[in-house]
């Protein structure tokens, strides 16, 4: 991260405790939504298994991010053939994108941070090196300064909610990103917990947060992967009350017992949790818009 960085433009503060205003309200926004043709400028190992690219490009100059969870749909190069094709822009300044009638690689990333350098706007994603590297990790193992991408959206944002007393985050690996942009976007008042599921222990993760959200007081709770009910007796343990907004991301299936927990046993109303399937073992390309819990869809 270099001095010159600064975090995604926070949503406007809402009014503390005004009249009819929810302390869970969360500020929206519409961005021009666009392809972006980025090159990599800078590839940072921010942790063993996190690795940083930075990236840039003529169409930056109104790249906007004003929520925590926001992302950006990446389109890769073909892996045999290197040619890569994805999305174009349409005029200067024009609303929409063109889509190539074939084949395209895209994944979902979190723009961690927008940078603004002396050479214009930047965006920070994030790659999780997980244990199964399908294109997209495959590609940020091998990042190198000059490689190119295209970047669409984000196409909108909401915002942290500014009203919360309590923020719990449950996230794995791939959503830390976003985890540190929840810390750093609510109010410095409002308490931070985190229950970090990862895979290698997580002795990195502390440190990783704290780096990435400029915030030291994010109390973590690491819990291993593989036991879904962890997740719940860990939430419970830290506890929710109804000053608590929860977010929770990260692999699908694992999420259903705490969903369910938070939906049915807590009955928490639905602006006070938002709960997102960021990928699913066994499948390439998860559709996150797919309901986490087909058996109970929201
Ligand atoms: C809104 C949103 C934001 C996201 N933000 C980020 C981010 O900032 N950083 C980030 O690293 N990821 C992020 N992700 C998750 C990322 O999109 C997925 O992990 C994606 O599957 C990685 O693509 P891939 O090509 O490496 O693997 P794929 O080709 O999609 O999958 C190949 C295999 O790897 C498995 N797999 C995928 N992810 C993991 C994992 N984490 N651990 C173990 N196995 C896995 C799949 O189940 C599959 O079997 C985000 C997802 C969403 C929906």
């Amino acid at each position: 991260m270099t001095d010159a960085s600064i975090p995604p433009t926070p949503a406007a503060p809402l009014p503390q405790g005004a009249d009819g205003v929810s302390p869970f309200s969360r500020a929206g926004a519409r961005h021009r939504f666009t392809a972006r043709r980025a090159h990599v400028v800078s590839v940072d190992d921010v942790s063993p298994a996190m690795r940083r690219v930075r990236l840039t490009g003529p169409g930056f100059g109104d790249f906007a991010s004003s929520g925590p969870a926001d992302h950006v749909k990446v389109f890769f190069p073909d892996p045999e053939t290197g040619e890569l094709v994805a999305p174009s822009a349409l005029g200067p300044g024009e609303d929409g994108i063109a889509r190539p009638d074939r084949p395209m690689l895209s994944r979902d990333f979190t723009p961690v941070r927008v940078a603004r350098t002396a050479d214009g706007v930047a965006v920070d994603l994030d790659f999780y090196l997980h244990p199964s590297p399908g294109p997209a990790s495959a590609w940020a193992s091998g990042a190198q300064v000059g490689d190119e991408l295209v970047l669409v959206g984000p196409r909108g944002s909401r915002g942290a909610p500014q009203g919360a007393a309590h923020l719990l985050l449950v996230c794995d690996e791939t959503a830390l990103p976003s985890a540190t942009r929840w810390a750093a976007e609510v109010p410095a008042a409002t308490s931070v917990d985190l229950v970090a599921v990862s895979a290698d222990g997580g002795d990195w993760v502390a440190d990783y947060v704290a780096a990435t959200s400029g915030r030291d007081d994010v109390r973590l709770h690491p819990v291993s992967p593989g036991d879904p009910e962890a997740l719940v007796r860990a939430v419970d343990a830290v506890g929710v009350d109804a000053a608590t907004f929860v977010f929770a991301a990260g692999e699908a299936s694992s999420l259903i017992p705490l969903r369910r927990h938070l939906k049915r046993t807590l009955a928490l109303p639905a602006e006070q949790v938002s709960v997102n399937g960021y990928w699913k073992r066994g499948t390439a390309a998860f559709d996150h818009h797919a309901p986490i819990d087909p058996s109970d869809p929201d």
